[in-house]
């Protein structure tokens, strides 16, 4: 019989690729999102449109049609966004999110539930100045996230722990970094970084000028999509406990970022600093944990902008017809 898998987010960036590369290993798939994904269609066997912040609708998603609880449950769904949209929605994250995650556990691990992996994020940290010495996993605690975001995340991993531990499930915690590449949301207001410089370079003419806010120097690392499903599903299947780091170790500011997407697409480009949220000074995280699996980084910066750039400039062109 077919391993099975729920993935919950399955309309959105990394739970659409997730299906595809489920679907790739064999599992028989369940997708769950408030909608389809947007640039493809899924690769699931069933996909349902259901709000998740509803128990009811947790509680019937666990189960298969036949009333067998799902093997696998990766919970992905979230009120998710960039920095913009992170600092102008907190109440809508911290409500929205938390009650996707309390009914989530609520639901998966009575129903009997093996493995459930909680995608959380790298903003579960505190800030950081450029050049600190890197922080393990544990040094999440004493926590002093940046935003609401955050806080909402660390409520949750604890909030799924607690759950395993008491109904016996085996609960992942995989924290995620920056993750960009095709098919990611690259305008209205949730985009992150790299797609905002996509587009931004993509609808601006050689020798012009696009905005980058704040004063470019905050330092980041940005994961290419296909080394982070590498990353959950390497973690889902071992036996590391407690949160997890999963991303490429390749720092670079904020106008570096810009710069690599500008050479990428052969095109001369200057940086206005603009003031706009630009969230924590810098991270530097240390990996040894999801090293210790095998899991290793393949794709640069500038492979995964190269793979990402064209799929956006597409979409810029597509939007102008
Ligand atoms: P995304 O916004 O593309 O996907 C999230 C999906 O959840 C969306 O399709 C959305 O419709 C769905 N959703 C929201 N509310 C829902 C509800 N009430 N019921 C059902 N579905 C609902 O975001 P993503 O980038 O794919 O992120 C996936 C997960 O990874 C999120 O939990 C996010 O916080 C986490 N994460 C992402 C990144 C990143 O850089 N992309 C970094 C750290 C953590």
């Amino acid at each position: 019989m077919k391993k099975t898998a729920l993935v919950c987010g399955a309309g959105g960036f990394i739970g659409s690729h997730l299906v595809k590369r489920l679907k790739k290993d064999g599992y028989w798939v369940r997708g769950v999102d408030l909608k389809f994904p947007e640039f493809s269609p899924t690769a699931a066997d069933e996909f349902l449109i259901l709000d998740l912040r509803e128990q009811p609708n947790c509680e019937r998603v666990v189960r298969t049609a036949e009333g067998r609880p799902f093997d696998e449950v990766y919970q992905l769904a979230a009120d998710m966004g960039g920095m913009g949209f992170i600092q102008a929605a907190e109440c809508e994250i911290m409500r929205n999110s938390a009650l996707i995650n309390i009914h989530m556990t609520n639901a998966a691990a009575p129903a009997g539930v093996k493995r459930y992996l909680f995608s959380s994020s790298a903003c579960v940290y505190r800030n950081m100045k450029p050049d600190e010495p890197e922080l393990s996993e544990a040094e999440a605690y004493p926590a002093l996230p940046d935003n609401e975001y955050g806080w909402e995340k660390l409520y949750a991993e604890r909030m799924a722990m607690a759950y395993g531990r008491r109904f016996g499930m085996v609960v992942r915690i995989a924290r995620f970094q920056n993750t960009y590449g095709p098919e990611g949301t690259w305008q209205g207001g949730r985009e992150k970084a790299p797609a905002a410089f996509c587009r931004k370079v993509a609808e601006t003419p050689d020798g012009g000028e696009i905005e980058a806010w704040g004063d470019g120097k905050a330092m980041r690392a940005y994961t290419y999509i296909d080394d982070l499903l590498d990353g959950i599903i390497r973690l889902m299947h071992s036996d590391l406990e407690d949160g997890v780091n999963i991303g490429r170790q390749e720092y670079v500011s904020v106008d570096e970022l810009a710069r690599t997407v500008a050479e990428v697409a052969g095109k001369h480009i200057r940086i206005k600093h603009v003031s706009g949220p630009v969230g924590v000074d810098a991270r530097n995280f240390r990996n040894d944990r999801i090293a210790s699996l095998g899991w290793t980084s393949k794709i640069s910066l500038k492979e995964g902008i190269s793979r990402t750039y064209p799929w956006i400039r597409a979409q810029v062109e597509a939007k102008k017809k």
